[in-house]
């Protein structure tokens, strides 16, 4: 199938894209790589009258530490992300989980700011984004705006994003902190996703995330209790904790996998996420 005929806006500069969007702001979506867009387009799940096109917006891609900042360009690749000297040092566990995502062409046009805005519920950075407390930088014609990662998604293809708000970059905290992201893949998407971020600092909680099983991301916030209280434990309480977390879940079964079977992936992957946490800080000590 071909897309309904649409305008097709290619500002090069900010100030421009940010007046497009307001312009049109009735039936205009951003485009960046065009890896989801264009084939919801294609498939009459979206009709937009004009894309504006923000691939030739300078530094929109930038990637840069700034201080305890991880400063992430939302029209980086995942490629970009995955190679990215600054990333693989600062934060191995994003460039490792960007450069699994998908396949070579997907990484090369798709983009971290696409996957959050289009918040398909088996997307795998809002996971780990969210666990890591990321904040999301938006623009406007009313200006900027911040909102926790963890806050942007709200349901399958839902998120707060207003409808002329362009996500501009990703803001990670760059912490003394243990990271670890665990997925189960089947066919080309994530069936169950989980990421568990221990501080350093002890007097900081524990942040752990589960993704791809229900609608968006959610924490959980028993498992996140027990392992405050009971740091590098791995017993059947802590399971009991994950799946207290998971039981009221409202998750769906669909074509990659039934409900019963993901939650038992969900709590698989949970703890592998908790574990392999453990296992890096026995490495390190
Ligand atoms: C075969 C395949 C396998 C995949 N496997 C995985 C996987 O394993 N894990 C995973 O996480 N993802 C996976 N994906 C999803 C992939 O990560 C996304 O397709 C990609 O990141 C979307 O980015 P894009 O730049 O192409 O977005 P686009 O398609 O250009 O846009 C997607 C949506 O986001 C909006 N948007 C884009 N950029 C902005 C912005 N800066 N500001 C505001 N709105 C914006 C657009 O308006 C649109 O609604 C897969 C995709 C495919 C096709």
């Amino acid at each position: 199938m071909l897309p309904r005929p649409f305008t097709y806006h290619r500002p090069t500069s900010l100030d421009n894209a940010v007046a497009l969007m307001a312009r049109h702001v009735d039936d205009v979506s951003p485009y960046a790589g065009g890896t989801e867009l264009l084939l919801a387009m294609k498939m009459h799940f979206a009709d937009y009258e004009h894309l504006v096109d923000l691939k030739r917006i300078p530094d929109l891609c930038a990637i840069a530490r700034n201080g305890d900042t991880l400063s992430i360009g939302a029209l980086a690749t995942h490629a970009a992300i995955a190679t990215d000297a600054v990333i693989q040092e600062a934060l191995p566990a994003l460039a490792g989980l960007c450069g699994s995502i998908a396949n070579a062409r997907v990484r090369a046009a798709g983009t971290i700011g696409g996957n959050l805005c289009f918040a398909e519920p088996r997307a795998d950075p809002p996971v780990l984004l969210s666990a890591l407390d990321a904040e999301l930088c938006l623009i406007s014609v009313r200006g900027e705006r911040r909102v926790a990662a963890g806050r942007f998604i709200t349901g399958t293809l839902e998120t707060t994003r207003a409808p002329d708000e362009i996500l501009l970059r990703i803001e990670v905290p760059l912490k003394a902190r243990t990271v670890r992201y665990e997925r189960v893949v089947h066919g080309h998407r994530t069936v169950a996703g989980a990421a568990a971020v221990i501080e350093h600092d002890a007097s900081a909680a524990p942040r752990i995330w589960l993704g791809c099983v229900a609608t968006h991301p959610v924490a959980l916030p028993n498992a996140e209790t027990y392992v405050a209280a009971n740091p590098g434990v791995l017993d059947n309480a802590l399971t009991q904790a994950i799946a207290s977390d998971i039981a009221p879940l409202n998750i769906a079964d669909d074509e990659d996998a039934g409900a019963d079977y993901r939650r038992h992936l969900a709590e698989t992957v949970t703890i592998r996420a908790i574990a392999g946490t453990v296992q890096q800080e026995v490495r390190a000590s």
